[in-house]
């Protein structure tokens, strides 16, 4: 399909502790997600259709800590927060703290699209999914029995931004928020602006110390900063530079411009990421 914009798409599959023998098992997740996101967007779907894929196609790898395979919080319980947010309409939706749902991004997903309330929490969160109709799953089934024998160590969330051929921009990004939590705890993810962020210059998901993410909103000063230096790749740098002076903490993000140019930045130790710029070719980094 022609089009006058140049789409792209970029995964990552979180900032969290990997060891080094688990990394080229999360770059191939990152790229498979990528790929199903970069299909969508190549047969003229929407860049939250893409966004959205990729994310439910890593919430249901047990690899990664979103849906199927969430780290647990101190009660060895499994409670996920998602958001979605589309760039041009700043339409967004969101649940927190949410338990028995396979894919978290799927219900930030109808939260947005039913439009009467943007964030739902636990409870509340499941009384509207059931209120539309959405299925539960037992609470149990997301538990993989690495995570239930770990139960020490954290690993990060999966996100994805998406730019489609029609210049839209959608970012989704999903998960079980940090190991050993209380419950209750919300981080970062599902909250717009902080973990997730997307405007009509560009996208932006977060991974990594919720605490320290929501304390400088890093997804929203990250594009503002996009605005000011005009190149996501530094403007990605200069959120995590920022990040680590003002809070001492660590954390990643992925962000891709209005140009279909995206970058990534971390200070933490790895963060597994896959992009696919116009020309198809996908990139690993890590
Ligand atoms: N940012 C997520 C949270 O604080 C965790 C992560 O990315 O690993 O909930």
């Amino acid at each position: 399909m022609k089009s006058k914009f140049t789409p792209a798409i970029i995964v990552h599959g979180g900032g969290g502790r990997i060891r080094a023998e688990e990394l080229p098992q999360r770059l191939d997740g990152c790229k498979d997600a990528a790929l199903a996101g970069w299909g969508i967007i190549q047969q003229g779907g929407s860049a939250l259709d893409a966004a959205e894929a990729a994310v439910i196609m890593l919430e249901d790898n047990p690899l990664f800590n979103a849906g199927t395979g969430s780290t647990l919080n101190s009660l060895g319980q499994v409670e996920m927060d998602a958001a979605v947010m589309e760039g041009e309409t700043l339409r967004a939706g969101a649940v927190a703290a949410v338990q028995g749902i396979k894919n978290p991004i799927k219900l930030a997903r109808r939260v947005m699209e039913d439009g009467r309330h943007l964030f739902y929490a636990a409870e509340g969160a499941l009384l509207f999914a059931r209120a539309i109709g959405f299925a539960q799953c037992d609470p149990e089934a997301l538990i993989v029995e690495t995570e239930r024998a770990r139960w020490q160590e954290k690993h990060g969330t999966v996100g994805c931004v998406a730019l489609d051929l029609e210049g839209k921009i959608a970012v989704a990004t999903s998960t079980g928020g940090i190991f050993n939590k209380l419950p209750g705890r919300v981080g970062d993810s599902p909250l717009i602006g902080c973990g997730t962020y997307a405007n009509d210059c560009g996208g932006v998901s977060c991974t990594g110390q919720g605490e320290a993410i929501i304390r400088i909103v890093m997804a929203k000063t990250a594009l503002d900063l996009l605005k000011e230096r005009a190149e996501p790749q530094a403007a990605a740098h200069q959120a995590i530079a920022l990040l680590a002076q003002k809070t001492g903490g660590a954390a990643g993000l992925i962000i891709i411009d209005r140009q279909g140019k995206v970058g990534h930045a971390r200070n933490t130790e790895r963060m597994p990421v896959s992009f696919i710029l116009s020309d198809g070719q996908v990139h690993l980094d890590s």
